[in-house]
């Protein structure tokens, strides 16, 4: 069965089992109709998940992130996780359940994968 976007009127696969969900469209198609508003389309919306996120930069937030966390470290924070062997391990730990993270605390995971790096630079320190 061939479904097509009535938006973009291209051809909808990936969704294809939710084309009634999002109203005979494209997820991204659905957002950028009736979520993301008055926003630019290159611009992330408020809306939580937004397709655009991913051009919004963060690059310098990990960064930034990263040097406090340094100092910390270099200062003798109290971390759960203070050796780099435990730290990297709980950081690739977190990592790899973060989608359960956003959803136990009922919001969807980010768009834009540098919030994503800094929320597991953040909680690796104490991740278990
Ligand atoms: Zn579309
Ligand atoms: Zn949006």
């Amino acid at each position: 069965m061939e479904f097509e976007c009535r938006r973009c009127h291209r051809s909808v696969k990936i969704n294809a089992q939710r084309f009634e969900v999002f109203e005979r469209m494209h997820y991204v198609c659905f957002h950028y109709e009736f979520e993301h508003g008055e926003f630019d389309v290159d611009e992330e919306c408020t809306a939580r998940g937004c397709p655009s996120a991913s051009l919004a930069g963060g690059r310098d937030q990990v960064i930034e992130t990263a040097r406090s966390l340094a100092l910390e470290a270099a200062t003798g924070a109290a971390w759960t996780n203070a050796e780099l062997h435990e730290y990297l391990d709980a950081f690739a730990a977190w990592l790899a359940d973060s989608h359960g993270y956003y959803l136990n605390r009922r919001t969807v995971p980010p768009g834009n994968g540098w919030k994503v790096v800094n929320d597991a630079l953040k909680a690796a320190t104490v991740y278990e």
